[in-house]
């Protein structure tokens, strides 16, 4: 795989150019604040001792304590880590939350580890880190491979060290220690605010308006439930084993295709839900199948690295929603750009998830619980105000939407290390 720290440089130069930003903050912002590499020993099952190597990435701080997910991962290196913390920093400076940016890892492949394996690491990881991470420095958080149950044991872990309870050291936790109401579906919903904001630019009706979606998961399933209850036609939905495909145009109901999938294991074929059944309506398509298909709103969803120079001549959208992040190789960037496809970045798009983890480190601080409307209430003018002023740069700077979020964003990291004399 190429190296993506390498594509993010690329990005922040280009950010760069047309912020005519002075040499120092380029120069300091192409290097991350802080690596820790932890070596990690976990007794396995056979009672046999294992190393495994972990990352903690702190990219930028200046605008607030480090934050970003930990991935587990038998491909996680120091450049995707690096890369990842990097986009971490510009994600919270585009929408404006006071966070810098960071990222962890450990090379891993988590399927091949028991419950109680993959608890020990997690722990012995958390002890490794117990220095530099906590509420004031670095709030972790799940990302690929790690869930809610795992901050869970992250946060037992540092609260025995520290000797009380301390909720806010990670974020991503089950509702009943400390987690926060909506978070489940806060990236669908905040990636459905940017579409409702990007239709008001463009003119779109949602009932003319069609949509597929890559990736049936956390994001893609709220994403499309959003959007199917507020009109939009969704066309096309997949997972990692295929898709379906509308073929008369019907919009496809997400819950039903959900309770089919739930059912069957897969989504692909067609489903039929009580006295509903759209075998009439929808065909399976492959994934590839189903990113060329005509549209007007392509959403990936899944994974990184999924519009490519290989497919993105084949697509046939008038807009790429990105919620994976990294769904986009720059070669595709380019090819986009050329056929005038708006291309909505993830940095701006995906943003709700860490937006309402945000939210759940202040109710921590706090101790003062929210309900689901007012973290609700709270997340959307976030959302509409980041893509307005997202949208305002690139006009101001005749650039793409993802130039325009890393603008916005630069910009912000770079006045707060000028005000703070790190540069
Ligand atoms: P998930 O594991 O819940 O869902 C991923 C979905 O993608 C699954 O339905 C899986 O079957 C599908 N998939 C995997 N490979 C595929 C392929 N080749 N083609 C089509 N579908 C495929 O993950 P998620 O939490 O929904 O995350 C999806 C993306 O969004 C990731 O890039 C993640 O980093 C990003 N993201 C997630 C959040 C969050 O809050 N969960 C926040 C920001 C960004």
């Amino acid at each position: 795989m190429q190296n993506p720290f390498i594509f993010a440089m690329k990005n922040l130069t280009t950010a760069a150019k047309l912020l005519k930003l002075k040499p120092k903050f380029v120069a300091a912002l192409k290097k991350p604040e802080h690596i820790w590499n932890v070596e990690i020993p976990v007794v396995r099952d056979n009672k046999k001792t294992e190393t495994f190597h972990g990352y903690r990435v702190q990219y930028s701080g200046a605008r607030g304590p480090y934050k970003g997910g930990i991935r587990f991962h038998p491909a996680t290196d120091l450049n995707e880590v690096k890369a990842l913390a990097f986009w971490m920093a510009v994600k919270c400076a585009t929408v404006g939350i006071p966070y810098g940016g960071a990222k962890g890892g450990i090379t891993v492949d988590p399927k091949q580890l028991s419950h109680g394996e993959l608890e020990r690491l997690t722990r012995a990881y958390t002890r490794a880190l117990y220095d530099y991470i906590g509420p004031e420095k670095d709030i972790p958080a799940p990302d690929v491979n790690t869930n809610p149950h795992m901050m869970a044991w992250m946060m037992d872990e540092f609260s025995k060290i520290r000797g009380c309870n301390v909720p806010g050291v990670v974020t991503g936790k089950p509702l009943e220690i400390g987690g926060s109401q909506g978070r489940e579906e806060a990236t669908g919903r905040g990636g459905f605010y940017v579409l409702e904001e990007l239709a008001k630019k463009l003119k779109l009706n949602p009932k003319k308006t069609r949509v597929i979606v890559q990736g049936f998961g956390n994001v893609g399933y709220h994403f499309a439930r959003f959007a199917y209850k507020a009109g939009y036609q969704i066309i096309g939905l997949s997972d990692s084993q295929g898709g379906i495909l509308s073929l008369d145009g019907t919009s496809m109901d997400p819950e039903n295709v959900m309770a089919s999938k739930l059912k069957r294991g897969r989504i692909h074929g067609c489903y039929c839900i009580g006295s509903v059944c759209d075998c009439v309506h929808f065909t399976q398509v492959t994934n590839e199948e189903l990113l060329t298909t005509p549209c007007d709103v392509l959403v990936p969803a899944a994974l990184e690295n999924q519009l490519t120079k290989q497919n993105a001549k084949q697509v046939k959208a008038r807009v790429v929603l990105e919620l994976a992040n990294g769904p986009t190789t720059p070669d595709a960037d380019i090819i986009f750009k050329r056929k005038k496809i708006i291309l909505v970045p993830d940095v701006l798009a995906n943003a709700g998830g860490v937006t309402v983890s945000y939210f759940e480190w202040v109710q921590n601080l706090q101790n003062f619980y929210w309900t689901a409307a007012e973290v609700d209430a709270r997340l959307k003018p976030i959302m509409v105000r980041a893509f307005n002023e997202v949208w305002e740069m690139a006009a101001k700077k005749k650039t793409t939407l993802r130039m325009g979020a890393y603008c916005v964003a630069i910009e912000r990291i770079a006045r707060a290390m000028e005000l703070r004399g790190m540069v």
